[in-house]
């Protein structure tokens, strides 16, 4: 009986075999927790995510498309939620988005505007936004996660607007700690994940560089892995971490405490 045994939630970002959501989603399934899934809208998204997830044994996975730019987009998938299961026990948020080409090497300070407003949108808003969407269909106690990364707190060259959008969602994530676990003792946290090598990061200029110097700097002289992130989130949304709740939990090999 693994940890996660009985309880029941919402899965976002399962894109790829090498998405953060794809191992969170093993980590929760082999805890004896049941997903359910949304992929961006469209026939070849769901395709992708229903045979990953599949994959693992999920038959007849359930399917909701959720562009999270989308407001009705949110409350559907939530009212669906709420007709079929009534209320659940987790949501993950694992959804990120911003325009690669500014995503380069000092392009930062010219970030058009929409551009600017578009990562805040998907990549912070819709944290804020699912939860609030997720309340009514959330049980007491239940918890919440989503994924950050140090560009948040430091310049990291290359990361650019997202690092301002994840500086945006980890404030999200302390703001809507405050109200939810006020209103419904919901925990939210969120885990702060090394780099790993997705189609996401794939599209952060100089991200090489950035796996590059994990190995050189860290205290465990390593990168980490999407299984690593997969079992912290894990842990984050079940009972055993039940005092905790508006973190943010660092899996990225110790990078984040040298000051060299
Ligand atoms: P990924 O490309 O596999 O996942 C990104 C997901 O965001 C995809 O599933 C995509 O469909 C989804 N998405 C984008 N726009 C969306 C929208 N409008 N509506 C709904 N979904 C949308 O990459 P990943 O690296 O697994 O990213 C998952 C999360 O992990 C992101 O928040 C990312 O910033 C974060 N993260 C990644 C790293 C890393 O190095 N890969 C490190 C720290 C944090």
């Amino acid at each position: 009986m693994g940890f996660m045994t009985g309880k029941r939630g919402l899965v976002t970002g399962v894109l790829h075999e090498t998405s953060i959501a794809t191992s969170i989603t093993q980590s929760l399934l082999r805890e004896g927790a049941e997903c359910l899934f949304t992929h961006m809208p469209g026939e070849k998204m769901e395709r992708r995510t229903r045979k990953i997830v599949e994959g693992f044994g999920v038959s007849n996975p359930w399917l909701q498309p959720m562009d999270v730019a989308s407001d009705a987009d949110i409350s559907a998938c939530f009212e669906r939620v709420g007709k079929e299961f009534g209320q659940i026990d987790f949501v993950v948020h694992c959804i990120a988005f911003a325009d690669k080409d500014w995503l380069r090497l000092g392009k930062f300070a010219a970030t058009p505007r929409a551009v600017f407003a578009n990562a805040m949108d998907i990549s912070a808003f819709s944290y804020m936004a699912m939860g609030n969407a997720a309340l009514p269909v959330l049980k007491d106690g239940a918890a919440m996660i989503g994924l950050s990364y140090y560009g948040s707190e430091k310049a990291v060259p290359g990361y650019n607007v997202m690092g301002v959008a994840k500086a945006a969602l980890e404030a999200t994530n302390r703001y809507l700690a405050m109200e939810l676990g006020r209103v419904k003792n919901v925990r939210c946290n969120l885990v702060s994940a090394g780099p790993i090598k997705t189609l996401s990061a794939g599209a952060v200029g100089g991200f090489d560089q950035i796996l590059e110097r994990i190995p050189q700097v860290a205290p465990l002289p390593r990168n980490i892995t999407a299984a690593e992130v997969g079992d912290c989130a894990a842990f984050l949304l079940s009972d055993l971490s039940r005092g905790m709740t508006g973190q943010v939990l660092y899996v990225d090999s110790g990078y984040s405490i040298m000051g060299l």
